[in-house]
This record gives C-alpha cells, structure tokens and sequence, in this order.
C-alpha cells in the first residue's frame, strides 16, 4: 500500500541544533540498530519507519554492521526507503556510520582511510542513496593516526558522499582533537553520539563541556538502557523483550541489579503522570547540549508512547535528586 506521510507531522515535534551548526534535528529521533534486520520482520520494520516519520522524527540513525547480520539493516532500509520515502529525500536526516567489525581482513574494521573509503561506498550502495546526511567515526582507533581517519572523513564530505560529520564514543581529549583538525579542514562536525541515560552518566564527566566549548551537539544511544528504563521489565522478563532474544547485547544479570532501581525510578515517573520510558527521555532533554534523543523502538507503539515524554520535560529539583540518589 503506498504510503503518504500525515500533513501534521510537523505540528507537534520539537526541532533543536546540532551545536552551532544550520542543521537541526528532532528532539527524539530512531536508531536501526535492532528491529531492522533480515532476522526481524520488514512489515513491522515498515510500520515503525512510517509511525515516526508522521510523528515529526525527521532523523534515522544506521551503520553499516546493524542487522543481524552485519549490514541487513541498512539494506531492509534501503528497501523501505525506496518503497516509501524517496519522495520525501529532502525531509530526512540519514545517518550511517564505520568503526566496528565489518567485513574480515585487515581492512574492515576500526578508523583507517582505507575501511572508512570503502564503507561508506558499500552503505549507499545498500540503502540505495548519493549521500547520508551524516556520516561518523563510529569509535575510536588507538592504532590510526587521528589526524588519517579525520582527513577521510572530509574527504568523504568533499566527494559529496556525506553532507556532515560526527564521531562516536570518543572520549573529551580526543574529541577536542578531532574538533580542532575537523575545523582546520573545514568540514562541519556537528554531533558526537554516546551513550547517555539515568543508569549511563559517563557524558555528564566533561564530554558535555567540550562539546558544549566546541560548538558540537550531543545525541544520546539508548536512552533508556536498551529497554531497562521502561515498565518492561517491572515484572520479570517478557519473552517478546530484547533481554530475552539469543542475541542480545542487554546483560541480564546487569539488568537483575537494577530491579530495584527500576521500580522506584517508575514511581517517580507514576507521580509525574508519566511512563518511565518518557520520563528517562525527558530526563536526558534538560541538558541543554543535548540536540536529540536517540531510542530504538520494536513497535510503533512504543514509538507513540516515547514521543509523548515531550508534553511534559520539567522536573524539580527534588525528582533530580531522588534521580540521582536511586541511579547512583
Ligand atoms: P533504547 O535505550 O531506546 O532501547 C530501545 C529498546 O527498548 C527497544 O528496542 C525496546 O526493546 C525497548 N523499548 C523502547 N520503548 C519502550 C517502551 N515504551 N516500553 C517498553 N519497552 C520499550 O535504545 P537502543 O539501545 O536501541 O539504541 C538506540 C539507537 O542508538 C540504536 O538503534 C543506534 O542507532 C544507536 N546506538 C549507537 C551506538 C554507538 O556506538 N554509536 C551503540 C548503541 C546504539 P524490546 O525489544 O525489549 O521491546
């Protein structure tokens, strides 16, 4: 069935900068990583691509090892892209990124100019696009001379292949590094992706500051813990959850310790008429360097339910406090 995108999509959304950069993004946007493979199923992959595009989410965020297996993702994107969203190509923001294990050889893996050339090329070619909005340096290499896969990175922009950058998972000093050669090579470097959520606070210990003297926004991975900052989890684990899958990267036994952490997080987020999951979204939003939350979703349902933690983003400074004294 062909799909036309709600005229109301933009009503509601909020849109914020990436840093001090033109590009904006939405407040919440969805990440590929799981659901989206040749292992999960293309209908409802469908439907949760055509949820959060009516919802505003503007911005998808794949690489090229998402799937199982490496690289389904982005070709199962490709494939919805195409079937229905190549009309609205100028109304999306695509990401991809290379870093991590792709292909066998020394070659495909980590932060050379001779994988990050040949990545990007093999992810348009499985999305079936001329260029991703941003493309990133999915993790650091201890190995690889900064300044190599910085210079592949502009190289990647100059081939009109990426229209801007990002990296992810660096620590402060060497972001700071890679800002400062990125600035001297004139490409716009405009997000750095980490890991950020109520139980994940690594952020909060000086990448928020550097990027902040930068000028570089911060889009936050698995907001809500892989799903054990949600209600999911308040009665043991349900077969249909990512704790559950065989292949799972959500450690059940880090998820036992939580229990109970989760339980009273939940009721902070029962007094504020929230879902826990909105609440660790709206959580993450009160930083003000924060230019969108990154969350996966198995369903559109969930996706609907997510999108609604942004009617309500206040907190006192006692829900901050008691956040902090249960998370610590
Ligand atoms: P989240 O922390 O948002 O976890 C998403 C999962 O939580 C869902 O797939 C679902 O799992 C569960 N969930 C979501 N909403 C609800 C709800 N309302 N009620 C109950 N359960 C819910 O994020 P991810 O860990 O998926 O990461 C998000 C994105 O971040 C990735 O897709 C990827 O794009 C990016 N990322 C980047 C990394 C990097 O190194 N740069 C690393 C990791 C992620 P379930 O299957 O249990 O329903």
């Amino acid at each position: 069935q062909d799909y036309q995108a709600l005229s109301s999509r933009y009503e509601t959304m909020k849109y914020n900068r990436c840093g001090k950069s033109g590009a904006l993004l939405p407040a919440i946007s969805l990440g590929l990583w799981h659901n989206f493979g040749f292992v999960d199923h293309i209908h409802n992959a469908r439907e949760i691509l055509r949820c959060a595009f009516d919802l505003g989410i503007t911005h998808f965020d794949l690489a090229n090892n998402y799937g199982p297996p490496y690289g389904s993702a982005e070709e199962n994107f490709g494939i919805l892209f195409k079937k229905d969203f190549r009309s609205y190509r100028d109304e999306l923001f695509i990401a991809t990124k290379a870093g991590y294990d792709m292909w066998p050889g020394p070659y495909g893996n980590l932060g050379s100019r001779k994988y990050l050339m040949a990545s990007i090329d093999q992810s348009l070619n499985r999305m079936g696009l001329d260029y991703v909005d941003i493309f990133y340096h999915h993790r650091p290499d201890p190995e690889t001379p900064l300044e190599e896969t910085m210079i592949a990175l502009a190289d990647i922009v100059r081939q009109g292949k990426a229209l801007y950058v990002g990296i992810s998972n660096y620590e402060p000093k060497e972001t700071a590094m890679a800002a400062s050669l990125l600035k001297e090579l004139k490409v716009p470097f405009i997000l750095h992706q980490a890991k950020y959520s109520i139980f994940e606070r690594g952020v909060e210990r000086g990448l928020l500051d550097t990027l902040e003297q930068e000028g570089v926004g911060c889009i936050a991975f698995s907001p809500l813990a892989q799903g054990m900052l949600t209600d999911k989890y308040l009665n043991g684990i349900p077969e249909d959850s990512r704790a559950a899958k065989s292949f799972t990267y959500l450690d059940k036994e880090n998820l036992n310790t939580h229990i109970s952490k989760i339980q009273r997080l939940a009721t902070i987020a029962n007094k504020r008429n929230q879902k826990l999951s909105q609440m660790a979204i709206a959580w993450i939003l009160r930083q003000p360097q924060i230019s969108s939350v990154l969350i996966g979703a198995s369903s559109a349902d969930q996706l609907k339910e997510n999108v609604k933690s942004l009617e309500y983003l206040e907190f006192s400074e006692e829900e901050l406090r008691l956040i902090d004294e249960i998370s610590k």
